[in-house]
Formats: C-alpha cells, structure tokens, sequence
C-alpha cells in the first residue's frame, strides 16, 4: 500500500502482508487495544518511507481504549535490525482501536510527544497507523507527525 499527503511531501509505502499481520496480532487481543513500533527505511532522497516490519513489545498495558507500550527490549531489538542493514531504523508506531474509528485520541497525541522526546528512539517525523475494526471490517488510519501536527495519510 503507498500513502500520500501532499502537505508533508513524505510518501508512506507499507507491504499488505505486513498490514494483514498486525491487523491479526491486534484482533488475538480483541477486545483490547494492541500494537507496537513500525520498522523500516527512508528512501534515499529521503521522500519515502518503507515499512517493512513491526517490534511487538515485551511489556504492555492496555485496555478497551488505551495501549501503552513499553521499552523492555526494544533497544536491543532495533540494534538487531541496524545490525543486519544499517538503514533500517524506527520509523514510529501503531495500535488498534477495536469497535472504533482509526482517529488519534488526545492520550495518542501526547503519546507522540513523548516518542519524540525519549531517549530509545531518534526521530522528527514519526509515522503513526492506528487500526479501527470491528468484527467485520477493518479501516487504517495513516498519519505523520511534521512541526507538532499530525497530518492523515490517504492511499494513492
Ligand atoms: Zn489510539
């Protein structure tokens, strides 16, 4: 799948079997919220970035309507990917919204801040996909962060 935004100038490019996975690793979890950190590489006139693969966490909380990831191993984990291909590095991350909508809540926005501002991860525009499903229908919301905005993604 290739997303768009035309204000940010950055396409975002993600595999429909890596998309197909998390969508099942977050309905394991039904009907709690689930997630994880997107892996992948930036083009190199850096207009594009590939999502190639996903960090599931170690320690997690999460509820109906919250997810909150934590660190446990994940360091050690993108050390690994930088170790066989030094190109690939977090890219940022994604979550579910079961029986909802993929809109970022006002927790994911400041959760956003908090990414940006920790000392695990390396990074200014970080790519946020929220999964929204129901029992019979999934709808992907794709966002990245530009200048403490968030800006939607549509395919293209
Ligand atoms: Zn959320």
């Amino acid at each position: 799948m290739k997303l768009v935004n035309k204000e940010t100038g950055l396409r975002i490019s993600i595999e429909q079997s890596l998309i197909d996975m998390l969508v099942l690793y977050g309905r394991n979890q039904y009907p709690k919220e689930f997630g994880g950190v997107l892996v992948g590489y930036y083009s190199d006139d850096k207009r594009t970035v590939n999502i190639i693969d996903s960090i599931l966490p170690i320690d997690f909380k999460s509820t109906k309507t919250s997810f909150e990831r934590g660190v446990e191993g994940l360091k050690e984990a993108l050390e690994e990917y930088y170790r066989q291909d030094p190109s690939l590095v977090y890219i940022g991350e994604w979550h579910t919204h079961p029986d909802n909508n993929p809109i970022p809540s006002v927790t994911d926005i400041s959760a956003i801040n908090t990414i940006i501002n920790s000392k695990h991860t390396f990074i200014t525009n970080p790519v946020l996909l929220i999964i929204g499903y129901s029992k019979s229908s999934v709808t992907f919301g794709f966002y990245a962060w530009f200048e403490n905005k968030l800006f939607r993604y549509e395919p293209s």
